[in-house]
């Protein structure tokens, strides 16, 4: 009931949800609290959770903050959500995100931007959560939900969580079954928390995980507990430091905040080395290839016959067209073109085939650095600090929206985990994360270290 209050209190400013499930909250936590009574609590039982509307519940609203989705109640849900509500959890309703996961602001939702809960210091002017997972950050960071589930296909949970100080993690590729959530680029799509603290991310991620028949590229490994990997010392683990990641230009702020960090884990008893991961200047001109070709044909599926909005045509391609025409937004249409074009006969080669090439590079350059015995490697989770709603710069290039990415992208591009924490605040008073990137399925490594952080 508090969480419920505190949503239809603050909700109309933040317009983190875009559905609040009142009944279905009320009904699952009095179901919890009957398990409770006869002792049968499961790990997450009566917990209240904020649900990314992307994941596909049961009846519940589901529509990748889409307008072409209108309507569309699924008749399933995911394994992800099953996964969450087996263990107890409560849902308090569909949070609010960039339309099919393609943004980093929150502002290309079909329900308008989400706003940051964070305010700079002496100014009112409002701030995007980031995104896509604008709406899972800043409920968590509002105290809209308990903790948050959330996706990240190149940054979208790792992005959000450091603009609004809370913890994200992306696991490795597989970890989550992909089952019922709505794809964007299956080949880089994972499901992961948003929460509070190192702890709670690791509590969540345990339930979310599991293998799955009905997603191929889930893994069949067992998943371990996390929450006993934090507290465990870092001595003598090796951190790497990308000297890639240094940019040109990058803010003293950030610069300053990933020498702290680094300072911190020497603290803690890790040994620091310099690595370097060579092709990390062609991973966000390559994911901006391949994530839109695979959208390009995930979203074929939109065409008025089979989900959502339908607008009547005078024969069915022109039903098809004035559909997708009206129910896609503008950054979904700029996606589908980029993605279609390098896809097509002409191009596929010199776009999408050389992007798959560099994508097998990125990867080697990380497994060349794990090779070497590092055990994980720190580097900024974003270039700056939450940016304005509207800025006028990142409304008018794309090119700069997507240099968001710059530090996230490649965790994607070669399939590993990577976690953002909170790790200080800028000169305005305003959240900064860190982010830790670990070994295929060795997420244990990354709540061990960023709890050294946190
Ligand atoms: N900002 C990136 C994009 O727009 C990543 C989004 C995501 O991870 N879903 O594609």
């Amino acid at each position: 009931e508090a969480y419920l209050s505190a949503i239809d209190t603050a909700n109309e400013k933040l317009n983190a949800y875009v559905a609040v499930t009142h009944d279905k909250a009320r009904a699952m936590a009095k179901a919890s609290d009957e398990k409770i009574a006869r002792g049968e609590a499961g790990a997450l039982e009566g917990i209240p959770l904020g649900i990314k509307d992307l994941f596909a519940t049961q009846d519940v609203h589901t529509q990748a903050a889409s307008h072409i989705l209108d309507g569309f109640r699924p008749k399933y849900e995911s394994t992800v959500t099953a996964n969450l509500w087996a263990d107890g959890a409560v849902m308090l309703g569909k949070l609010n995100m960039d339309e099919f996961a393609m943004g980093s602001s929150n502002e290309t939702s079909y329900y308008g931007p989400v706003i940051n809960p964070w305010r700079a210091e002496g100014s009112n002017a409002d701030l995007v959560p980031g995104g896509s997972s604008g709406g899972s950050a800043a409920a968590v960071a509002a105290l809209l939900c308990a903790g948050a589930t959330a996706t990240d296909t190149g940054g979208s949970i790792r992005q959000p969580a450091a603009f609004t100080g809370t913890v994200g993690i992306k696991p490795t590729y597989g970890r989550c079954s992909r089952w019922g959530t709505v794809a964007f680029a299956s080949s880089l799509d994972q499901a992961g928390p948003i929460a509070r603290d190192v702890r709670d991310a690791a509590i969540l991620l345990k339930s979310m995980a599991s293998v799955d028949d009905r997603d191929t590229t889930s893994v069949d490994l067992p998943v371990p507990d996390y929450e006993a990997a934090i507290g465990r010392s870092v001595k003598g683990m090796k951190i790497g430091i990308p000297r890639e990641y240094r940019l040109d230009g990058m803010p003293e702020e950030i610069e300053a905040l990933w020498k702290q960090g680094i300072d911190w884990m020497r603290d803690a008893g890790a040994e620091i080395v310099d690595i370097s991961l060579p092709h990390t200047k062609y991973a966000l001109p390559a994911y901006y290839i391949v994530a839109p070709a695979e959208a390009s044909s995930n979203l074929a599926r939109y065409d008025g016959v089979r989900y959502g909005l339908r607008v009547p045509g005078k024969d069915i391609a022109d039903m098809y067209e004035q559909t997708r025409a009206a129910g896609f937004g503008r950054e979904v249409k700029r996606r589908i073109m980029i993605g279609t074009y390098v896809l097509s006969a002409g191009y596929y080669d010199a776009y999408y085939l050389k992007a798959q090439k560099v994508r097998t590079l990125i990867k080697r350059d990380f497994e060349q650095v794990f090779d070497q015995g590092v055990d994980a490697i720190l580097t900024p989770a974003t270039p700056s600090a939450a940016f304005g709603v509207a800025d006028q710069e990142m409304a008018s290039d794309p090119v700069k929206m997507y240099l968001n990415d710059i530090f996230t992208v490649t965790v994607n591009m070669a399939g590993l985990p990577g976690i953002a924490v909170p790790a200080g605040l800028d000169a305005k008073g305003l959240p900064l994360g860190l982010q830790l990137i670990g070994k295929p399925f060795e997420e244990e490594t990354l709540f061990r270290t960023a709890h050294v952080i946190e």
